[in-house]
């Protein structure tokens, strides 16, 4: 038999994902994977009905459609102050996922290392792995997930080549702060390393907290990275839409990696996004609004069953405190909580370097209904950990170390 690469040994699949169909086979409140349970603004289903009737049928250009990537400018200028070029600095992806790929493997070669804040997106992982970098890991410490600066410095003079920034933060909901960002960008400029950041949560950032995008502060747009997406802001993460922003013959190399790893973002897709390119700012201020709400609901009902967490900043993802339960192996606990208390969440230790099973992680992109009936499910929560020690018939995540559902 011919041996397959071992680029591919040393992952998984996504736990993320893998906890979706754990939700499905157990008919779950899936607050697992983070995507909405509501639609997308209307208008945006229209664009996208018309144009299924139009001509934008074939490939858009490879590095995405003109239009698009000049709404997609109009838009980091309100935002963020910052002009771009949409001729030479933009790169419309399959998701922010490939924008995150193409990026590291058009900034790395096999044995660079790559600076990664940890908790991270488990995408960075796999990211690192896949384009040959080794991630050196600097912890952003629980509760409040501040980073030391002589930690980070430390990393630093390792000779990275480049950072890896998620701001806002998934999973831990953490928005970094101007000084922490000027601290980066210091870092940055002084030992000349590349920071390649996720800002798919931009637009979702609780008051009084606000987002800076990392781009936009002085000296570093030579340096600069930007990697974003649609699905959050426009609540369509089905269309795979994301995108690279940096310097031009930074764009040049990541738009050589996307032409040849997927040619294109869909352009019927494209073109009817640019619809919601183009909303007003109202739009984005009822969305933190919808947001707000979900979190203040959703934690509120946290509160009240008594669970420990650490409120988000920005995002819509909370890091769950199970410590007091006395779980073993998180992934085995999220599967039970599936099957027995009907919720579904990812297990902490994914997002973690080292082993860590004090955590799991819900989101709450959805529905307050939906909300609603996972708070009434995790109520029991409590009960049903005490009652499975009480009786006897000890939970199959305390007796043993492997999996216990099969998935
Ligand atoms: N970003 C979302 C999450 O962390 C979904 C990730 C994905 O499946 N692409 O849950």
């Amino acid at each position: 038999m011919p041996v397959l690469s071992k680029r591919t040994e040393h992952f998984t699949d996504s736990v993320i994902r893998r906890m979706t169909r754990v939700a499905n086979k157990y008919g779950a409140v899936n607050l697992s994977q983070g995507f909405p349970d509501f639609d997308p603004p209307q208008q945006l289903k229209d664009a996208l009905a018309q144009v299924a009737q139009g001509s934008i049928h074939q490939y858009a250009v490879t590095w995405g459609a003109k239009n698009f990537r000049e709404s997609l400018a109009r838009k980091q200028a309100v935002f963020t102050g910052v002009e771009v070029d949409p001729e030479t600095q933009i790169v419309v992806t399959c998701g922010s996922t490939e924008a995150m790929m193409a990026s590291m493997l058009a900034v790395t070669n096999p044995g660079d290392k790559v600076i990664v804040f940890s908790p991270f997106y488990e995408n960075y992982g796999a990211d690192a792995i896949l384009s040959g970098a080794e991630p050196i890991y600097v912890p952003l410490r629980p509760p409040r997930f501040g980073f030391d600066p002589e930690e980070l410095e430390n990393a630093f003079r390792q000779n990275p080549k480049a950072l890896i920034l998620c701001n806002p933060s998934n999973p831990c909901g953490k928005v970094f702060t101007r000084e922490e960002l000027e601290f980066i960008a210091e870092l940055a400029i002084k030992y000349d390393v590349f920071v390649i950041t996720d800002e798919v949560y931009e637009h979702i950032v609780y008051k009084p907290h606000k987002h800076i995008s990392f781009a936009s502060l002085p000296g570093v747009s030579d340096l600069t990275i930007t990697c974003s997406s649609l699905s959050k802001t426009y609540s369509i993460t089905g269309w795979r839409l994301g995108y690279v922003i940096a310097p031009p013959h930074i764009t040049e190399s990541i738009r050589k990696v996307h032409d040849f790893l997927t040619v294109g973002a869909a352009a019927p897709l494209q073109e009817a996004a640019v619809t919601a390119l183009n909303f007003d700012t109202d739009y984005y201020r009822k969305l933190l609004g919808h947001y707000t709400e979900k979190k203040d609901f959703f934690i509120d009902g946290l509160r009240r069953i008594g669970l420990k967490f650490t409120e988000p900043q920005g995002a819509y993802y909370v890091m769950v405190d199970v410590s007091e339960f006395g779980v073993k192996d998180d992934v085995a606990f999220c599967e039970w909580m599936a099957k027995e208390v009907g919720v579904a969440a990812v297990p902490g230790s994914s997002f973690f370097k080292n082993k860590e099973n004090s955590y799991v992680r819900f989101h709450f992109a959805k529905n307050i209904s939906t909300l609603e009936d996972a708070l009434k499910r995790l109520e029991k929560l409590k009960e049903k950990v005490r009652n499975g020690k009480n009786d006897g018939d000890t939970l199959a995540w305390q007796r043993r170390t492997g999996r216990v559902y099969s998935i």
